[in-house]
């Protein structure tokens, strides 16, 4: 019996002041005619989780809110990234709704799709990724690194849906069991796949962000990457092993060719050959310790089990 889900649209908010008067009228429009529609029930929510902005986020999201009985708002007490913003929503929208939309502010992600995403809902599906048909609107750059990204990852066993960011529906149980991992190193997109609902794909074409800056530079990806990786795979250490017992046999064979040097007189003539091993092994056991050391600082971070986010305010009606 669940004819006219509520729906809570999550949407994280990080200096987002340019791009949401626009993202506001689009969403309210979609969710006014899904209301009318009756694909939803008239509870539905957006909810716009603002990350701690600088600027003027959460004063036109509580302005929003004020003159939108169909908007809420929340924010956290400091930026706390956009992993953490989601679950400060999710957390709030699970027991107010049955199923859960997070989108990106920027709304690159098609929002055309809902209704498609939640008839597979209404069929029994538990988890709909949004997955990106093509990546047109992303720099040569962007679009290459996800992509190597997302192929390491799977090389790495970390079983992620191909070209699904965190555009997703899910119903409450879903939400639910995605909260019940209290990891602090979170990758939500990783998480996801474990909860292990029936899940379905739906397909749309990523568009440009139409105003403000993107929140992801290089560096910052670089960092979401090797978190991605070492939060749920534990094969770069393995490899570090492997590399490890590789050299000590390399070494063996050193050893015999500079004794056959030694005895044929050759000694000095293998400096070049050692002052490059030299560099190469130093080189290759500092990127070891490092990868070993991400981990221990994960487990370390882990460990002091801080809370995720502190809510400085929220407007829910
Ligand atoms: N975001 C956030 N906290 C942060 C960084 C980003 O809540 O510390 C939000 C941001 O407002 C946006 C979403 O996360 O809604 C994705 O960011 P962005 O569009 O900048 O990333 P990109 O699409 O370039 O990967
Ligand atoms: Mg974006």
């Amino acid at each position: 019996m669940q004819d006219c889900p509520v729906l809570y649209i999550v949407v994280p908010c990080y200096q987002e002041q340019d791009t949401l008067p626009a993202t506001n009228e689009r969403l309210l429009g979609l969710l006014d005619r899904l209301t009318s529609q009756s694909q939803v029930h008239t509870a539905s929510r957006i909810l716009y989780v603002d990350d701690g902005s600088t600027d003027d986020t959460w004063s036109i999201i509580s302005d929003l809110a004020a003159s939108h009985a169909q908007v809420c708002g929340m924010t956290l007490s400091a930026n706390v990234g956009h992993q953490n913003a989601l679950v400060a929503g999710l957390e709030c929208a699970a027991d107010l709704s049955d199923c859960t939309i997070t989108i990106d502010a920027d709304l690159q992600d098609d929002i055309n799709v809902i209704p498609q995403m939640l008839d597979q809902y209404a069929a029994g599906t538990d988890v709909v990724y949004g997955v990106r048909r093509e990546r047109k609107s992303d720099t040569w750059f962007k679009r290459n690194s996800a992509q190597a990204f997302h192929r390491l990852m799977h090389a790495l066993d970390v079983k992620s849906v191909y070209n699904h960011a965190d555009y997703r529906l899910m119903s409450r149980r879903a939400v639910k069991a995605l909260l019940a991992f209290k990891e602090r190193n979170l990758f939500l997109r990783g998480l996801v796949p474990l909860v292990g609902y029936r899940s379905s794909e739906v397909y749309y074409d990523r568009i440009a962000r139409q105003a403000g800056k993107s929140k992801y530079p290089p560096g910052k990806m670089l960092s979401f990457a090797i978190d991605g990786i070492t939060s749920f795979s534990v094969k770069p250490v393995r490899l570090v092993l492997t590399l490890g017992i590789v050299f000590v046999l390399v070494a063996a064979g050193m050893l015999v060719y500079a004794l056959v040097s030694y005895f044929t007189g050759h000694a000095i003539s293998g400096w070049s050959s050692l002052i490059l091993s030299l560099w190469f092994i130093g080189g290759c056991i500092l990127i070891g310790l490092g990868i070993v050391g991400e981990y221990i600082g994960k487990i370390y971070i882990e460990v002091k089990g801080r809370p995720r986010y502190f809510v400085q305010d929220s407007i829910i009606h």
